[in-house]
Formats: C-alpha cells, structure tokens, sequence
C-alpha cells in the first residue's frame, strides 16, 4: 500500500470548472479501490459541496500565516480529503480563479504558492499529521510549484505532475518572485524563470521525477512546437519521463442504466428508449418534437481551444439541412453572444443555452444523436467519452485524446466492430462540415448506426485500468 498525496486545485462533486476536477474525483477513488491509502488535497474555497462530516485536523505557520488543515471525504467514498483553510485566500465567492464577472483573482499566485507550500508541509510530514507520503501527485500549474519545492528535500516522496491542459501555465511577472518568500534557487532559466516571466508549470515540468499527459497522443504533440507553447524543447528533453495515460471516466455519475437526469434510463439493449431523453431534451428547450431529425449536440468551454469559432462557420450551412443542434456552454463572451444572435434566427434548430448546467449536460448526452468536437488541441476530452457510453455517436477532430479514443467510421473500421465516431484532420470548417455530412449518411443507415452504437457502448471507460497504469508509475518511481 502507497501513500500518496493527490494535490489538485478542483474535484468533482466538491468543485468543478473542467476535465480536472473529473479526473481528481475519480481518480483518487479508483486508487482507493485499489487499497491504496490516498488523500486529496484542495483549497477550502467558499462554494466547495461539502456533504461529509468536516473536522479540524491541525494549524500550521508558513510566512506568518496561519493556516488550518481540515479533513472531510469524498461524498459517499471513503477518500479522505484534507482542505487548506486560509479564508483570505480561499474563503471567496466564484469560482477557484476568477470572481463572479470570470475576472481571475488579482493574487492567484500568492494563493496558489501558498497552497503549493502546504502540501510541501503535508508530504513531508511536518504539519503534525502523521502521515508522511510516499508519492506526491500534483496537477497542472496551481500545484506546480510543489516538485520544485520537494527536489529541495532530503528524504523526500516521489513526484509526478500531470499536464490537463498545456495552455494554462500560471505565468506571472518576474518581479513577483522576490514577494512570494520562495527560495532564492528557483529562480533561473533551468527553474521557475520563463522568457524573464515566472512560470508555476515549469516548477512541475522541471522537478517532477515524472511528467504524464492525459493521453498518449498528447504527450507526443507537446513536444512539438504547434503544442508546446516553448516548452516542446524542455519537454523533449524529459521524453524519457514523460508518458500519456488517457483518462477514465466516473462510470456510476455516468451511466445511462441509472442517471437520474435523465427521464428514461437505458442500455443497449433498450436503445430504443434512448429517444425518450431525445423527445423530452426538444420539449425542454422549445425545439420542434421529431425523433426521426438527426440532432447534434456540444457541451463545452467557449474557447478558442475547442474549435467554436469552426462551429460558428459551419453552423449557418448546417442550418439549412434537416437537423437540430442543441448547445450548452459558456466561455468568451463574443461567442457566446454570437451563438445566442444564431440562435434567435433559428429558433426551431438551433438551441442556445449559456451557463454551465451539469443535469442538462447529463440529459443532452442521452437525448442528442450526434455530439462534436472539433478541438483544436484535446489533451484527453471526456466527453466524447460520455457520448459513447450513451450510445451518442462523437464527430471528433484527429487531436490527441480524441486520436486515441475514437476509431473513424471506415469501411475496414466498420466491418471489424472497432469504428467509434466520425474523425477529421484539418481545423477549417469545410473538413468539419464534411464529417457533418458524413455522420449523417451512416444515421440515416440505421443497421450501420446501430453497430456504432454497440462498439461505443459496449467499451470500458472505467478508471480501473488507468489507475493502474499510474500505481505501476508509482512503483517503480519508488523502486
Ligand atoms: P476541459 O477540461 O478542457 O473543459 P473536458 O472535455 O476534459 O474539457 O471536460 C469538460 C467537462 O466539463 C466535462 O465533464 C463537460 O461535460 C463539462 N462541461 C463543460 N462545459 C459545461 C457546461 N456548460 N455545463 C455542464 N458541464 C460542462
């Protein structure tokens, strides 16, 4: 049995803004189930969901603060997770970054480094927990600073640091360095310093005895330069301890056998009764009834990153074929005011809905025939992990995670059961319109649909295999 600290600045159901908090949830819990002693660290943010009983566990001083370490568990699991209670950094309505106006917090770096020197504290055992780790597992740069911190130690724990994302870097002006109180050392090319910025990821990048990616086909593409944001080169020269291993999902929040928001519940065997979520899906958002009308769906960040402004293009082509597309997300606020404006044109196609909204995000997943996801880098996605549980087929671009979890519907793909999704290469609009099409002929094909279904549905997406990929990372890190 291992212990291992699991430092993360989200986790879902506790906290949630993207993929990390799916994979700090789930991941510590299929560690759990895998009868290793795990315990998640996170900041006390004001809007965590705490339904656990909470108790104070100790105080601790780092630069004349005092901070208190308190312990609840997961909801449901036995996972124990201790929070860092420091109200004027944590105790904040909004989200972990940014205010209620998506403003991120003028000092989320002193935040952060503060967080980062207390799980330091923790994994070294000098908060009077009595629990000295075996392995510090940090993800993406809000606990970047934390391998950095440990490489300074004798007898300290084995580090690995997982990129989520390579775009979020936690880059901060150099002048900030001497205000943080972190050891003069760290300060250099070969360290945190980053083109005369200071840069928390690099902290993790440089310092962690292993560096993984959430996919395989991620870890190769950071090392280039279309990817690597200059990192591709310190990267490449850490290929030896930098590997990818894709994701998981949480099979019981994400099951079509038992979600409760959806309003029939189904499995392969009963796909019919999909269409139930469908009908009801068109009901709830005003769109016309018709099970037969092939309907898309996307839930996501409105970002650049996941190839909205390539949705934006197509959708006016798009509109005027016999579909509907149904969409959920938030995000830069000129492509949210530009779907809204397409929306009120079209108001019996397409569906708009800004916010972030976990029960429709469950029920779209059952309700919609085709999902996409036109990314134009995807370290892992999970979505389109969810879609083929849901026997909802995804229209993926061929970019790292989505290369390694969807097989493109081809005539070899097909006959040998593997074919998961329709994939495309370039990031234009036309390549996007054309998989559009292309998802549309094998709908029509319903005998050919329905074996894309099976393969999808009958995949396993749960975390065990991927925790123990990382507990045999763990191994032989202490070995
Ligand atoms: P990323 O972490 O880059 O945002 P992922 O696909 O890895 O992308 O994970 C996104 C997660 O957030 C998924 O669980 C997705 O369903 C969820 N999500 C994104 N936007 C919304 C939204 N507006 N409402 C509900 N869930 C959302």
């Amino acid at each position: 049995m291992k212990k291992i600290l699991f430092v993360s600045s989200e986790a879902h159901p506790l906290i949630k803004t993207g993929g990390l908090a799916d994979v700090s949830g789930s991941l510590p819990k299929a560690l759990h189930e895998l009868s290793q002693s795990i315990h998640l660290l996170l900041p006390k943010y004001q809007d965590l969901k705490i339904t656990e009983p909470l108790r104070h566990r100790c105080m601790i001083r780092i630069d004349n603060r005092e901070i208190h370490i308190l312990e609840t568990r997961l909801p449901d699991v036995h996972v124990p997770v201790w929070l860092v209670d420091y109200p004027p950094f944590f105790d904040l309505p909004g989200n972990p970054y940014s205010d209620a106006q998506g403003h991120p917090w003028e000092d989320n770096l002193e935040r952060f480094t503060l967080f980062c020197k207390v799980a330091t504290e923790i994994a070294m055992d000098r908060a009077h927990l009595e629990w000295k780790a075996d392995v510090v597992h940090c993800n993406d740069w809000q606990s970047g600073l934390v391998p950095a911190l440990l490489n300074l130690e004798k007898n300290r724990p084995a580090s690995v640091f997982t990129i989520h994302n390579l775009a979020y870097q936690g880059l901060y002006p150099a002048e900030k360095f001497p205000t943080l109180n972190l050891p003069k050392q760290l300060w250099k090319p070969e360290c945190l310093e980053f083109f005369g910025m200071l840069s928390m990821i690099k902290g993790g990048l440089v310092h962690a005895d292993h560096i993984t990616t959430v996919s395989p086909s991620y870890a190769l593409e950071i090392q280039t330069s279309e990817f690597g944001y200059g990192l591709e080169g310190l990267l490449h020269h850490k290929q030896e301890s930098l590997s990818g291993i894709i994701n998981g999902i949480d099979t019981k929040v994400w099951d079509p056998k038992t979600d409760e928001h959806l309003v029939q519940n189904y499995n392969f065997n009963t796909i019919k009764e999909k269409n139930a979520n469908k009908i009801a899906l068109q009901e709830q958002l005003s769109l016309p009834i018709n099970k037969d009308i092939p309907v898309f769906g996307l839930i996501s960040r409105l970002v650049e990153q996941k190839g909205i402004d390539l949705v934006l293009e197509c959708l006016p082509e798009m509109l005027t074929l016999s579909v509907q597309f149904i969409l959920l997300g938030s995000g830069s606020p000129d492509f949210e005011q530009r779907l809204h404006n397409l929306a009120l044109l079209h108001p019996n196609k397409l569906s708009v809905t800004i916010g972030y909204n976990e029960s429709l995000a469950h029920l779209i997943e059952a309700g919609v025939d085709i999902f996409l996801m036109p990314s134009r880098f995807e370290p892992c996605g999970l979505n389109q992990l969810y879609s083929q549980r849901y026997g909802t087929i995804p229209i993926v671009r061929k970019t790292g995670g989505l290369i390694d979890t969807i097989e493109d519907a081809l005539p070899e793909t097909l006959a040998n059961n593997t074919a998961t999704g329709v994939a495309f290469h370039d990031a234009s609009a036309g390549s996007l319109m054309e998989a559009i099409k292309r998802a549309m002929i094998l709908f029509y094909n319903k005998a050919t649909w329905k074996k894309l279904q099976a393969n999808c549905m009958s995949k396993d997406f749960s975390w065990e295999k991927s925790a123990k990929e990382y507990l045999s990372l763990y191994a032989k890190l202490l070995d």
